[in-house]
């Protein structure tokens, strides 16, 4: 398999399917894995070698409460690319089951069912170790926004830092252009300071750490406009994606996750900011859409809400 092939094969995993709804079991699965083959552990491993670390992984990064489903990607991707991408090691009784017969996370764990790279990618990648990294890249770009991308790749402990592999990147994987007037556009619309707490630091003409943040994300089809971004500083960005917060559709209140908490001066600062409203931009034309909004509560933020 070359260079070609093995891309094509990625790219033609199934996901997305639901229409908007986000679904990124697979894509961490397959970083995890990526993980583990650039620190040269064995590629085929037990699922219950793999759950804890998965399970954290999509509670992170996924919508709320998607780490319970995460059986489901280490069983079903096995059927992507006609069985090209994953293969499954484990007693008949369980692999000869229907696709759709998917075993419970206690099955998988207690019948010792094995997964991993097949042998096709694993020499592949062998033959060329730079190809972990650009299939990393390709993943990161078409799932996740750019704020979440060094956090995920720590999280599955790779790297993309090696200087060797400069490799053709970028044109494939970017099939839909971004708009680079996006960033100044929102800022603009929000008068260049955060909509959260009105962060404005400025270098000479030049804000700094303020960024204009996709609310339906790009990679779920989020479009470049100004109802779909909102002016958020560098932190409240990262807690925006993460789904620390969201913006209630219609009244424009935030409301942040019970799950994130902290002392002071996190609770005056941050937390008691709950129920208010944002700063709103400075044309109504602006104002997020609601679908947007609904959408960012539905697929990231991490319910419930605090009172
Ligand atoms: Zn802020």
């Amino acid at each position: 398999m070359n260079r070609t092939q093995l891309l094509k094969a990625f790219d033609r995993i199934r996901i997305w399917q639901q229409g908007d709804r986000r679904a990124p079991h697979k894509p961490l699965l397959i970083l995890l894995a990526l993980g583990r083959l650039q620190r040269d552990e064995p590629a085929i491993v037990e699922f219950a070698q793999l759950d804890k670390p998965l399970k954290a992984l999509i509670d992170e990064f996924g919508p709320s409460g998607s780490g319970r489903n995460r059986h489901l990607p280490f069983w079903h991707l096995a059927t992507d690319v006609d069985g090209g991408i994953w293969h499954l090691n484990g007693p008949a009784s369980i692999l000869q089951r229907p696709r759709g017969a998917t075993p419970t996370l206690t099955e998988l764990r207690q019948q010792h069912i094995a997964g991993g790279f097949s042998t096709v990618l694993q020499s592949a990648f062998q033959r060329e170790p730079c190809l972990i990294q650009e299939v990393a890249r390709r993943i990161l770009d078409a799932h996740f926004p750019e704020t979440l991308h060094e956090d995920i790749l720590s999280a599955v402990g790779l790297s993309l830092m090696d200087v060797n592999c400069d490799g053709p990147l970028g044109t494939e994987s970017k099939r839909r252009s971004r708009d680079p007037a996006f960033r100044d556009r929102v800022l603009r619309a929000y008068e260049y300071r955060c909509c959260v707490c009105g962060y404005d630091l400025r270098l000479g003409q030049q804000a700094i750490g303020l960024e204009a943040a996709h609310i339906k994300w790009f990679q779920a089809g989020g479009p470049d406009v100004e109802n779909n971004g909102l002016a958020l500083c560098a932190l409240h960005h990262k807690i925006f994606d993460l789904g620390g917060f969201t913006v209630l559709s219609g009244s424009y209140k935030l409301a942040f996750s019970q799950h994130l908490t902290g002392g002071e001066p996190i609770r005056s600062e941050l937390l008691e900011r709950n129920g208010n409203l944002i700063n709103k931009p400075q044309s109504p034309h602006y104002l997020p859409s609601g679908q947007y909004l609904e959408w960012h509560a539905r697929e990231v933020f991490k319910s419930p809400a605090r009172d």
